[in-house]
């Protein structure tokens, strides 16, 4: 079992370092936020009093935080504290350049690096059975592999540095896109007379079809575990949406990559955000759109 550093125990950091901890490996926690402090010192996590600290003596090192710019901050503080070859994994989600520079951070402080973004949420991160998606050399990810089953259940290695920080921002464009367009072709049936569930029942078996309809299906009823039969509780809060989608949108414009509906897409979730919804699930969009349609 290894000697892990867990820095940012925060709603997503928390659990994934508690599965480490029932994995059996030796967890030290470092977090800015006293409640997140609490919660890891209860899972059995050790605390240090610094980032810097807790890496002393780690094989692994994991940061999960909310922006490159902490991760930078963060990384750039214990390269050189950390023990020589240790391993490096990022599993925030933060734009493919900040991710590129953490990676040389790491390699010019001798260690491995892996960036490793997730989906699947808190609730997968409970469950230990989030998705990772990384990047980083075939021997780094090899490595990482085996600490990654512990807190999820699927593992791809997507490409060399910055990889994986690449498949989660095109997922989640594609994932805002559809939700809004699956939202806006409710309202539309609404206007049509068109019941939720005879719309469910065609699209759901035909080329409509996708994660947004029927897993998350934005209205309630047809897909009874969605967040829309919970008043709209995340679930993927509007607030993360919104920011993965201009994370995509930062990624594109740098890269020259024309996506229209991904700039529409960050557009909406942005009026919904701005109109108090940030912490709505994603999916309360449909009655943003309601509200915007003719009585
Ligand atoms: P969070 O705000 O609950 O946790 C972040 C933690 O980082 C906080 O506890 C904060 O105190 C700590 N932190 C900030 N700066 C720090 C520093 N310099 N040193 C030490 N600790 C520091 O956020 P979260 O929901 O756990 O999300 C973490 C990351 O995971 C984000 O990048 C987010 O986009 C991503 N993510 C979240 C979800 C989700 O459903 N919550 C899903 C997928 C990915």
């Amino acid at each position: 079992m290894a000697k892990i550093a867990f820095i940012g125990l925060g709603n997503m950091g928390g659990p994934m370092a508690a599965n480490l901890i029932a994995a059996g490996h030796e967890v030290t926690g470092f977090d800015l936020a006293p409640a997140s402090i609490d919660e890891a010192r209860k899972a059995g996590a050790a605390i240090a009093g610094s980032a810097a600290e807790a890496v002393r003596t780690a094989e692994i090192v994991v940061s999960m935080l909310p922006a490159g710019k902490h991760v930078l901050g963060v990384w750039r503080d214990i390269a050189a504290a950390a023990p020589k070859g240790a391993l490096f994994i990022d599993s925030s989600t933060i734009d493919v350049d900040s991710a590129r520079a953490a990676h040389e951070i790491a390699r010019a402080a001798g260690h491995k690096s892996v960036d490793a973004p997730v989906s699947g949420g808190t609730g997968g991160a409970k469950a230990a059975t989030l998705t990772f998606m990384c990047g980083g050399a075939d021997e780094a990810f090899a490595a990482a592999r085996p600490v990654l089953e512990k807190m999820g259940k699927k593992i791809v290695h997507c490409g060399g540095p910055g990889a994986g920080q690449a498949a989660k921002i095109c997922n989640n464009m594609i994932l805002g896109a559809t939700m809004a367009a699956t939202a806006e072709a409710f309202v539309l049936a609404e206007k049509l007379g068109l019941s939720h569930q005879a719309l469910y029942d065609v699209s759901s078996t035909s080329s409509g079809q996708s994660w947004s309809l029927t897993t998350y299906c934005p209205v309630p009823g047809p897909v009874p575990t969605s967040p829309a039969n919970n008043g709209y509780k995340p679930g993927f809060a509007a607030a993360l949406m919104l920011k993965d989608l201009l994370l995509s949108q930062q990624a594109a414009s740098a890269a020259g990559a024309a996506t229209p509906m991904g700039a529409v897409a960050t557009q909406l979730y942005a009026l919904f955000n701005a109109a108090g919804h940030a912490g709505d699930d994603f999916s309360g969009i449909v009655n943003f759109l309601r509200g915007q349609s003719k009585a």
